[in-house]
């Protein structure tokens, strides 16, 4: 029974003969495979994919992420987790010049964090042994302007599902009114973007369990970045977390 079970597993061939017998080698094996790459590593690649962008350098081969499609039908490997904001104008594979099983990209509004979101963040960090999850905020953020808005004057009848994003944006930005940014609306949006990143960077920091333990035990570093409209520069924050400042 144990061996037909061991059988059905996603390894190598190569290896598997070896540690056919043994499911504890099996995740060693995996276990090193997948720490490949580390975050500070990662955090590297996405920094130069970026000037590549930036400098209209896009490898055609980026496309393709390195590897043949057939060859990620079997696996995937991507070396960064990335929490991004749905807008079109800031894909993550574009902006970082990545292909095809690079990146692990979850995007919505706002680039919030919200329990199915952690939850996707949980599965790439424990499934793939990926070890950078980059929370990717962007100038002129509409989510945020709406928030503000919705601050100043709170809409009527507004769906609850885009009041379920805006309550979740609230909290980071709302103290920002009571400052003088009020009376300065570009300073004011950007300070709030920077603001929801870090707050959706501490809720996957600490608001769980699985992330945290890997985040102490594992390597796991969580970032801030902010991709602008304007330039196409990615500026990251608390990068030392990951060993890369
Ligand atoms: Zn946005």
């Amino acid at each position: 029974m144990r061996r037909s079970g061991l059988s059905q597993m996603s390894v190598t061939r190569a290896w598997s003969a070896s540690v056919a017998s043994c499911k504890l080698c099996i995740c060693a094996a995996l276990f090193t495979l997948r720490l490949m790459t580390t975050a500070a590593e990662a955090l590297q690649r996405l920094k130069d994919g970026n000037r590549r962008f930036v400098e209209r350098l896009r490898s055609h081969e980026a496309s393709l992420g390195g590897s043949p499609r057939m060859q990620l039908t079997q696996d995937q490997q991507p070396f960064a987790i990335i929490l991004g904001c749905s807008d079109s104008r800031v894909p993550a594979e574009i902006v970082f010049d990545q292909g095809l099983g690079d990146l692990f990209v979850i995007r919505v509004a706002g680039n919030i964090v919200a329990p199915s979101l952690i939850g996707s963040v949980e599965f790439a960090a424990a499934q793939f042994g990926t070890r950078l999850v980059v929370v990717l905020g962007h100038t002129r953020c509409g989510a945020i302007q709406a928030t503000l808005e919705e601050l100043r004057r709170p809409a009527e009848n507004q769906s609850p599902n885009i009041r379920s994003i805006v309550d979740r944006v609230r909290p980071s930005i709302e103290g920002l009114l009571r400052t003088e940014l009020r009376n300065d609306e570009e300073a004011l949006i950007r300070q709030a973007v920077r603001a929801n990143v870090g707050v959706s960077v501490s809720h996957l920091r600490y608001g769980s369990d699985v992330l945290e333990r890997l985040i102490r035990n594992e390597g796991l570093a969580v970032v801030g970045a902010e991709y602008s409209l304007e330039t196409g520069e990615v500026e990251f924050f608390g990068a030392a977390e990951c060993g890369a400042g």
